[in-house]
């Protein structure tokens, strides 16, 4: 079989060699000629609006999927009128767009901090006051890594966001002072099959991921991280692989945002678990069995942003998996990812210290 994949970035890329240890095929398409996706498959360079580019796709692939949620729908929609599209384009419409994404988390019975949408100065300063401050202003669109967002502090602040946002479409939402930030991850097959991988602990700085770490299947989040992705899993009729992002406060989850796609914070799976997060993307959408998402070695993935450690420096250190991207560094860039494992925890925590020095010191931020 050929997968088609629309986005041609670190995750077509880990995606395709996924799909290669099955024997199966992949194209990428990507505008970026220079797309790290292409170092390992072959690239299909166009725009997503072009018809051109798209219909190839839909005649060499027998599956279209995407890695990358801000291409325009209507390019999955065209494509789901030639060829079998997973996830279907409704779960890519939802997940663009942050206004309908709260509402389907409210429709569902899945607590979201509260919102509202605003359009003009007026509306955000009347949105401010009743979700009340502080309070976070983001785009509704094509935020992604903290772009798009502006934290509120005081009225003065509200006016500065609309300054700063304002042209786009925007959304505020109450401030969280949460303890924790975790994802819920898990492919859902065409016959309904459910595979959730643990809880990861994820730690953001600067509005990127830096590190995810596997929690315990037996974590008490866990049912109720399981409730909350099912219901978006089945409510979509949802094939493939999806992330849901929560913040923890209390004890309870509060859902920030969902992502139709694998996810940075599974990076993890490809080293620690039983079957990576891509390989049962790729078993979803081609309907083969699901395969276990247990957790095998103890391990901790971090990101290298701006910039890369050198394989010389890391290949000296003992239980680091290198998952350098081809990428040129800049500031901000994901250029790659470092899994540290171990077959205790005793042995990670004394893994970590060395390999998070690497990469802290080649990483910006
Ligand atoms: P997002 O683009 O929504 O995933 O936000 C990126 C990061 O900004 C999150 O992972 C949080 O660390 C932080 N953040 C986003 N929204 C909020 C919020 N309402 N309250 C507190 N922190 C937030």
């Amino acid at each position: 079989m050929t997968i088609s994949v629309l986005g041609g970035g670190q995750l077509g890329r880990m995606m395709a060699l996924a799909a290669y240890r099955l024997g199966e095929r992949v194209v990428l398409l990507d505008p970026n000629p220079e797309s790290c996706g292409g170092h390992v498959a072959p690239l299909v360079v166009g725009r997503w609006q072009d018809p051109a580019p798209l219909a190839e796709l839909s005649r060499r692939g027998d599956i279209v999927t995407f890695e990358f949620e801000n291409v325009p729908d209507e390019a999955a929609r065209f494509l789901a009128d030639r060829v079998a599209v997973a996830p279907p384009p409704q779960a890519l419409t939802t997940a663009q767009d942050r206004l309908l994404e709260k509402q389907l988390f409210t429709e569902l019975g899945i607590p979201t901090p509260p919102y509202r949408p605003a359009s003009s100065l007026a509306e955000l300063r009347t949105a401010a006051a009743e979700v009340g401050l502080p309070a976070v202003v983001k785009t509704r669109r094509f935020g992604y890594d903290g772009k798009g967002q502006h934290v509120v502090r005081s009225a003065d602040d509200v006016d500065a966001a609309w300054l700063a946002l304002g042209a786009a479409e925007l959304l505020i939402e109450s401030f969280v002072p949460f303890d924790q930030e975790v994802s819920a991850i898990a492919a859902r097959a065409h016959n309904g099959e459910v595979a959730r991988y643990p809880l990861v602990e994820n730690s953001h700085r600067g509005g990127i991921l830096r590190t995810s770490r596997p929690l315990s299947a037996t974590d008490p989040l866990a049912p109720q991280a399981a409730e909350y992705i099912d219901k978006v899993l089945g409510h979509l009729d949802y094939v493939g692989v999806l992330t849901l992002e929560f913040f923890v406060v209390g004890g309870q989850l509060l859902v920030n945002e969902m992502a139709p796609r694998v996810h940075n914070s599974g990076h993890y799976s490809i080293d620690g678990a039983e079957t990576s997060q891509f390989e049962n993307h790729v078993r979803a959408i081609l309907d083969l069995p699901l395969g276990s998402t247990e957790t095998m070695l103890h391990c901790v993935m971090l990101n290298c942003i701006g910039g890369m450690p050198s394989n010389a420096a890391l290949c000296a250190l003992p239980g680091t998996k290198i998952h350098a991207y081809g990428k040129r560094g800049s500031p901000g860039r994901k250029v790659g990812h470092v899994t540290v494992v171990a077959s205790t925890a005793a042995e990670l925590q004394a893994r970590l210290p060395a390999v998070q020095a690497l990469v802290d010191a080649a990483s910006d931020g």
